[in-house]
């Protein structure tokens, strides 16, 4: 059903009936891992459907069966997460790292190409350049300010042109925000797709979404989420999300049912939760993040800083920042100006800002990518990505700015 209500003012009700749960205005977690059926021609029906054997019929939703399948915890939620990124369908996960890796699973099989951007999140490379490559799916590197002609040359150059299965890209990269033109991808997605197959474009939009950027509507085919992060964002918790249309979500639905890889119905309630709040947090986080930027920029120890913001309007990444994204978001990163010595110097006297890894949440988080996030990044790509001895990373949350400010200049003096 389409409704011309804005998601946020949903997050609070939509596809929830009260009347089926003894008139509780919010769902109550539904700590069951089993359903009863009313009869058994019931089953039998319910069976059909989730198993593919026969079409929904119109107006027909999936019978609760069994917890691994569905569960009305994880499909209000699911409807709620589809609301942002208009999108047909949703599967949410126990932990991004499980969205991302069904998806890749389910998309390449052996002897498949896989393309993707560089630098991707750690456990996403750890997955394409490992796992996958044990299984012989074959994969090239690609970096953000590659142009298609470069990319496509790649491709051609790979000897497995005729085996591009997917592309899969993260942007804004972390951690220094550099950003991939999705529709650019998309029509080299296209360039390669048959008729017999589709090459399929997957987006990681953890950095952006769903409240900034949402790249079904450039042209992807799913686009992934960790959760964890800004949607759960009280560092409380692991999930995961895809979502997509309805030919992709079935398949990727299908594989989550016997990988078993499902969020939990108390993971659910805690992303509902937070769904509520999802705008209002973000938003204020870009607010803060606007602030601090500004406080950075000309700041006499700092020699870079990475903020979407402050991007120069002769910049060519200027144009793809205005065309995927409604704000600058709330990650920052930039270089002290020293090396490691000065850089864990700062950190260690950061009080409100706590050093760890993970972003998105209610509390500012620090860490420095060269020995944490990014440390298994060959040197080689450490230098031509700018992670340096020297580069912080900073996930702004909704604290008061000025306190945030106070914070770091009490840092910065430190240093001195
Ligand atoms: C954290 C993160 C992931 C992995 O998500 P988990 O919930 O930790 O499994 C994937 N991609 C990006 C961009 C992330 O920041």
């Amino acid at each position: 059903m389409k409704s011309k209500l804005q998601p946020e003012s949903l997050m609070m009700t939509h596809g929830y009936k009260p009347e089926l749960s003894e008139g509780a205005v919010k769902p109550p977690i539904f700590q069951t891992s089993t359903f009863a059926f009313k009869t058994a021609e019931e089953g039998k029906s319910f069976f059909e459907v989730a198993y593919g054997l026969r079409e929904k019929e119109a107006g027909e939703e999936t019978g609760l069966i069994y917890s691994r399948i569905n569960n009305p915890n994880l499909e209000i939620l699911e409807d709620r997460l589809c609301l942002w990124d208009k999108a047909d369908q949703c599967a949410v996960f126990e932990s991004g790292m499980s969205a991302i890796s069904t998806v890749l699973l389910e998309f390449l099989k052996p002897g498949d190409l896989l393309l993707y951007s560089m630098p991707v999140y750690g456990g996403t490379d750890h997955f394409i350049n490992y796992f996958l490559k044990s299984i012989g799916v074959e994969s090239i590197g690609f970096r953000p300010n590659q142009s298609k002609k470069e990319i496509t040359a790649q491709i051609e150059a790979s000897g497995f042109t005729s085996k591009l299965a997917m592309i899969y890209i993260e942007t804004p990269a972390n951690p220094t925000n550099e950003l991939i033109d999705i529709s650019l991808c998309k029509t080299i997605a296209e360039h390669y797709s048959t008729k017999d197959k589709k090459v399929y474009l997957a987006v990681d939009n953890t950095y952006m979404g769903p409240i900034w950027s949402h790249p079904l509507a450039h042209g992807a085919d799913l686009v992934m989420y960790s959760a964890t992060k800004y949607i759960g964002g009280h560092s409380d918790l692991i999930a995961g999300a895809v979502l997509g249309n309805n030919e992709v979500m079935q398949r990727i639905k299908v594989l989550r049912t016997f990988l078993g890889n499902m969020a939990s119905p108390n993971t659910c309630w805690l992303l509902m939760r937070s769904l509520e709040t999802l705008k209002v947090r973000m938003e204020q986080q870009a607010r803060n993040a606007h602030e601090i930027a500004r406080f950075l920029k000309d700041h006499p120890q700092v020699s870079n800083l990475y903020y979407l913001g402050t991007i120069n309007s002769s910049d060519p990444s200027f144009k793809i920042y205005q065309k995927q994204y409604s704000s600058a978001g709330a990650m920052i990163a930039f270089e002290i100006k020293g090396t490691e010595r000065e850089a864990f110097l700062f950190l260690n006297n950061l009080k409100l800002i706590k050093l760890a890894v993970s972003l998105g949440s209610t509390e500012s988080l620090v860490q420095h990518p060269a020995t944490m996030t990014h440390a298994g990044v060959s040197p080689e790509l450490k230098k031509a990505i700018g992670i340096t001895e020297g580069l912080i990373r900073i996930s702004i949350g909704v604290e008061n700015h000025a306190d945030l400010i106070a914070d770091i200049t009490a840092a910065f003096h430190a240093v001195k």
